[in-house]
């Protein structure tokens, strides 16, 4: 039995009394945790909960609330350790990228806490003496939030933060593959006084809890990130019942190296963008388009890079951990294999790796040359550590190329030339745009979404931009 929900302020197993357990991506052998696998009447009852506290928490003042959220920040803070360990067993990342991702999330936390008091409204000046004319912010009501495995901690953080500190109250569902940090946010928030029915977490199946937040009357906004294909389907659901929706989804963010570049920084910039957190990032970047001239050279630099990358479990103190599953593992094989059929050259990686028989989903860093920008390894989202490296021969064709995809989400550029970095802002379509930077990472204060397939023009997240998703406007006469 498994008392791993939280509904109304109290942890509960699931209704049905059904688990699941799981498992380490590094050793499949290993059981991490057990959680109660929720239904569709869960979530319905957290969402209850969520609507009968809603009136009360939106009328907390938010400085209030923003102590709690301060409160929580600390005690994240506290369980830094622990909670990297378990995000490194449950997900798969080193402690070097775990360690990292927790304390954006505190920081996080710190953020809204003190935008908690500070989203009130404005006030605008008025046609006449005697009168005032201002805007009031109000919260929407109950916010459902829906979150993928690979970032499993900062997600989170950056929907529920924004969510409950503008008086929104939530109900949380995590992907199932590694709900474990989010759980220990929920500790958090309840340890720091969060009162009942606020918050409400329910871990279970995408189609019955997910499919409930995104069906169920009460919930006034949902607040999506994962894979396209569920993003649309969320995003149909959720708008035919007049909700406020945000959808964050996949990438196939390019980065262009110029002729101008330093090629040694930009096979750095690169395969960092590429590799890092096994390429399992919305923002990683899967497609280098690099100019004839310096193609050779950088070519052969990423390749040295990838394979100086030693793949194995991050608590063993290894370079790139494994993906989070074994149909992750065999859908990158299978991108592999799809990529040598196409006709591009494998110049490296691709393959299974076993590390000391433990029963892992390991696989090694994979660089194709001789990339068609119309194949599929060049144009799908793999979501593994696989590099296509496509050839031009100059701006136009690259950027050209670049905007080919059906996503926008992040896309960056190694030049040395200012004019081309300006050209390249103004034609690139993506919502996150570097110059000689790798495609992922970003500040938390800063708006994060994407174009085209990417967000379907929904809103952006963190900073400020969250606070607009989680309010209302209403525009005040007052004669
Ligand atoms: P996913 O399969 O789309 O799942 C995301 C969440 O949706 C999970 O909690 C999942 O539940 C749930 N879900 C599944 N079916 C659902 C349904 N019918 N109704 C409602 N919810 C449903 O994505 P993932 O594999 O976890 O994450 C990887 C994807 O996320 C990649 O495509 C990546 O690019 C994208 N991503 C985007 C961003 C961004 O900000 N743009 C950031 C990170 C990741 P389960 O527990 O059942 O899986």
């Amino acid at each position: 039995m498994a008392a791993t929900n939280y509904v109304d302020g109290e942890w509960t197993e699931a209704e049905s009394g059904e688990t699941f357990e799981v498992t380490n991506p590094a050793n499949a052998e290993e059981v991490v945790a057990e959680y109660a696998m929720g239904s569709t009447e869960d979530a319905e009852r957290a969402i209850e909960a969520a609507a009968a506290a809603s009136e009360e928490w939106a009328a907390t003042p938010g400085p209030e609330r923003g102590a709690i959220l301060t409160q929580t920040a600390r005690l994240l803070e506290d369980r830094k350790e622990e909670l990297t360990e378990t995000l490194t067993r449950e997900e798969g990342k080193t402690p070097a990228e775990a360690e990292p991702e927790v304390q954006r999330a505190v920081d996080i936390f710190y953020y809204y806490a003190q935008k908690a008091g500070d989203h009130g409204g404005t006030v605008k000046a008025a046609s006449g003496r005697g009168k005032n004319l201002y805007t009031k912010n109000e919260p929407l009501g109950v916010a459902g939030l829906i979150t993928p495995w690979n970032y499993p901690i900062a997600i989170p953080a950056w929907k529920l933060a924004p969510a409950l500190a503008t008086g929104n109250t939530v109900v949380i569902k995590p992907a199932r593959l590694a709900p474990g940090v989010a759980k220990g946010i929920i500790e958090c928030l309840d340890e720091a006084g969060i009162p009942d029915g606020v918050v409400n977490l329910v871990i279970g199946s995408g189609s019955d809890v997910g499919g409930a937040i995104t069906d169920h009357d009460a919930v006034d906004a949902v607040s999506f990130t994962g894979s396209s294909a569920v993003g649309h389907h969320v995003y149909d659901a959720a708008t035919d019942d007049q909700k406020r929706v945000q959808c964050e989804m996949g990438g196939k963010n390019p980065t262009i190296v110029s002729d101008t570049a330093d090629v040694e920084e930009a096979v750095d910039i690169v395969a960092s963008g590429a590799f890092g957190v096994t390429g399992q990032a919305c923002t990683a970047t899967s497609r280098a388009i690099v100019y004839d001239d310096v193609y050779d050279e950088f070519v052969d630099g990423v390749v040295a890079a990838a394979e100086d990358i030693d793949v194995g479990p991050g608590l063993d103190g290894h370079d790139m951990g494994p993906q989070v599953s074994e149909s992750e593992l065999e859908s990158t094989l299978e991108y592999v294999g799809v990529g040598q059929d196409e006709g591009a050259t494998l110049e490296t990686g691709g393959e299974e790796v076993d590390v000391d028989g433990a029963d892992g989903y390991f696989v090694s860093p994979a660089v194709f040359s001789d990339v068609d920008e119309n194949m599929r390894i060049a144009q799908d989202e793999i979501f593994g550590p696989v590099l296509s490296v496509i050839r031009v021969e100059n701006y136009e064709e690259a950027v050209e190329v670049a905007n080919g995809v059906d996503y926008g989400l992040a896309a960056s550029i190694v030049t040395d030339d200012h004019t081309e970095a300006n050209r390249f802002v103004e034609d690139i379509e993506a919502g996150v745009v570097k110059i000689n930077e790798k495609t992922t990472g970003l500040e938390l204060h800063v708006p994060f979404g994407g174009m085209k397939d990417s967000s379907s023009n929904t809103y952006r997240e963190q900073g400020e931009a969250a606070l607009e998703f989680f309010t209302t406007t209403k525009t005040v006469y007052d004669n």
